[in-house]
């Protein structure tokens, strides 16, 4: 399928691994320019030119810590007028609703509801004004059910998606479309990491750990990133336009929901 956007502009955060990345590399595949970003330079500019030397786009990198205001600034500035935005961002610590202080909370405010609203706020402006856009947050299974030691992005992500939930629906008359994109267990470095704490709680090995999780999936693995970036981009193409405001599970059927 052709997904209409060749030639368009995308900034998509925290993009050099993982999700992020297989976002990028799906739109890159469907013609469309880059910026992306990271805090290490080196992973983000192997990706940026391993995407570029395979598609034939421009991908242009920042290092910068996106959840930091002076950082963010730099990478919208380098964007410039972008007809996509994907959000993304580091996950917050998994633990115990007990741990954590108001700090914690800020921390996790900040890189998973404040970074996205802020992004938007720069951005969708420029999409409505020219009569198109698109908006793909990367956020969580965990905004559809909790997971118990997710709390601070139980909490965080369900602010932004309260805030998408209104906003979608008052951007979407000019040609702007805002969805966010729910990932259950994907195959990346954090779920490696989610993995390891598993283990060290149980005593499990990390295999054992995996297979535990992988379990609990009905497709019986974990996602790939590639699966996620598909997703992403069709999102974001021309066809994507009727869908607005929503909250797309891509988690293997591991969330028991009839609706
Ligand atoms: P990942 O494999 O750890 O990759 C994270 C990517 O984001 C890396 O490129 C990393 O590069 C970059 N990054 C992290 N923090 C950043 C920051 N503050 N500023 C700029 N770049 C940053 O993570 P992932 O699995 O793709 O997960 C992406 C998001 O989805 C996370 O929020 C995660 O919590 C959420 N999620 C993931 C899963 C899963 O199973 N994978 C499930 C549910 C939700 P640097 O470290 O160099 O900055």
């Amino acid at each position: 399928m052709d997904l209409g956007i060749r030639g368009k502009t995308a900034l998509v955060t925290a993009a050099s691994k993982g999700l992020g990345r297989g976002c990028a590399e799906a739109l890159a595949a469907a013609g469309v320019d880059l910026v992306i970003c990271a805090r290490g330079e080196a992973a983000l500019v192997k990706t940026a030119s391993e995407l570029s030397e395979t598609y034939g786009v421009s991908v242009t990198p920042v290092v910068a810590d996106i959840t930091d205001a002076t950082a963010r600034a730099r990478v919208l500035e380098a964007a410039g007028a972008v007809d996509i935005l994907v959000t993304n961002a580091g996950g917050p610590p998994p633990g115990v609703w007990s741990d954590w202080d108001r700090d914690d909370f800020i921390r996790a405010l900040d890189a998973n509801m404040l970074t996205p609203i802020a992004l938007m706020q720069a951005t969708v402006p420029g999409m409505m004004e020219r009569g198109w856009g698109r908006v793909v947050n990367i956020t969580s299974a965990s905004v559809r059910a909790p997971v118990d030691v997710l709390g601070l992005s139980n909490t965080a992500r369900t602010g932004l998606t309260g805030f998408v939930a209104g906003t979608a629906r008052q951007v979407a008359g000019k040609g702007v479309a805002i969805n966010n994109l729910l990932p259950g267990i994907h195959a990346t470095d954090r779920a490696v990491a989610l993995d390891q704490g598993l283990a060290d709680k149980t005593g499990l090995s990390p295999e054992e750990a995996k297979r535990q999780r992988e379990a609990t999936i009905p497709v019986q693995r974990y996602g790939t990133a590639a699966e996620f970036g598909a997703t992403c981009a069709f999102l974001c193409s021309v066809h994507a336009g009727f869908i607005i405001g929503q909250n797309i599970l891509a988690d293997g059927g591991a969330t028991n929901l009839t609706i």
